[in-house]
């Protein structure tokens, strides 16, 4: 990493007396919750009192077991907590984003705040208001690079057993479970080391992947058997789901994450959309292969972004109009 950089967060985290803040973007992932916990042990560890961590809305159940996860502030539930936690921060680490709006109602807040602002992320083309910027798109997740920076900062002797496991959950799930973003040695040297530790991996990857409920599961099956379509001769397929279809399988958060990678497995297919209705809005997800450029694919037709191969955005219009939207879109090559 560079030492400059380096050397100005060393000087952050010689004042253990300030107000931290450790902020996530909205539906926050396995990387978002893992990096931000593993700052937060490690900062702990270091001496740091006044810490706390926030997370725009809530995330999947199988996320939860993660060292540190109930220091979480979810704004949407404790939106008091939350505001005065980034209002007293003096120094505020904004983890896994790298534009304000990636954390919606809080945006205001952060950008109003007078704190030292630290980003630490992997997406392409980082906004402007962050003081210190860690931005590499080349790392296969936020966690690798809070890796890096501990042991740039000479301080990965303080990584224990708990800070280990929320890393390695955190590059686990970014990667698909070393699937991809992760074509280079880097990552495994990293999980390497954090072997070392004494993680168990594959009682992670259970606590992560197999942790389905029954109404998860047949969700799942309705998508693959019901919902699936494929848009003939244009290597895509998409699902799409309604409220009264979720509430049908007693939806709760993160049962729909992982489902668009179905679609994405189909032989021949290189562009794979979910679109799920949410109150006031369709949340879009979408997953390619290769070159087809997801991440501009969003930007341009979705008010979102992502990185090339996983993306997501939204939609303001009703199921119908927005199946038949990408179905044009894809249809006229706006993906290519
Ligand atoms: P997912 O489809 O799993 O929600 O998101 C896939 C990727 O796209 C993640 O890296 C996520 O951060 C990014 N992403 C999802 N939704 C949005 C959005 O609305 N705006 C932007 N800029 N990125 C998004
Ligand atoms: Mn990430």
């Amino acid at each position: 990493m560079d030492p400059l950089l380096i050397s100005r967060l060393r000087n952050i985290f010689d004042d253990v007396h300030q107000s931290v803040c450790i902020v996530v973007h909205t539906n926050p992932d396995g990387d978002a919750i893992g990096s931000a916990l593993a700052l937060y042990g490690l900062m702990k560890k270091i001496g740091f009192e006044d810490l706390q961590v926030v997370a725009p809305n809530s995330y999947a159940a199988f996320l939860h077991w993660m060292p540190y996860n109930e220091q979480v502030i979810i704004a949407k539930k404790s939106e008091q907590a939350a505001n005065e936690a980034i209002k007293k921060a003096q120094l505020l680490f904004c983890l896994d984003f790298n534009g304000f709006s990636r954390t919606d109602q809080l945006a205001k807040h952060l950008k109003k705040s007078n704190a030292f602002k630290v980003m630490v992320d992997h997406h392409p083309s980082p906004e402007a208001g962050f003081d210190l910027v860690f931005s590499d798109p080349s790392a296969s997740s936020t966690a690798e690079l809070v890796y890096e920076a501990i042991e740039s900062l000479g301080l990965k002797d303080l990584i224990d057993q708990s800070i280990a496991e929320c890393l390695y959950a955190a590059i686990v799930t970014d990667t698909g479970s070393f699937s991809f973003s992760c074509n280079n040695p880097r990552t495994y040297d990293i999980v390497a080391e954090l072997m070392r530790l004494g993680i168990d991996g594959a009682a992670i990857q259970r606590l992560i992947y197999s942790t389905y409920s029954l109404d998860r599961m047949r969700l799942l099956g309705y998508c693959l058997s019901e919902k699936l379509k494929v848009i003939d001769g244009h290597q895509a397929a998409y699902i799409g789901l309604t409220k009264q279809e979720l509430a049908g399988f007693n939806h709760k958060e993160g049962d729909t994450e992982g489902i668009v990678n179905y679609a994405l497995s189909l032989k021949g297919v290189n562009l794979a959309a979910m679109f799920i209705e949410n109150d006031d809005h369709i949340k879009a997800s979408f997953r390619s292969a290769g070159e087809v450029n997801v991440n501009l694919f969003a930007r341009l037709h979705y008010e979102g972004g992502g990185h090339q191969n996983a993306a997501g955005g939204k939609v303001y219009f009703g199921m119908e109009e927005a199946l038949m939207h990408f179905e044009a879109l894809v249809k006229k090559g706006a993906h290519k």
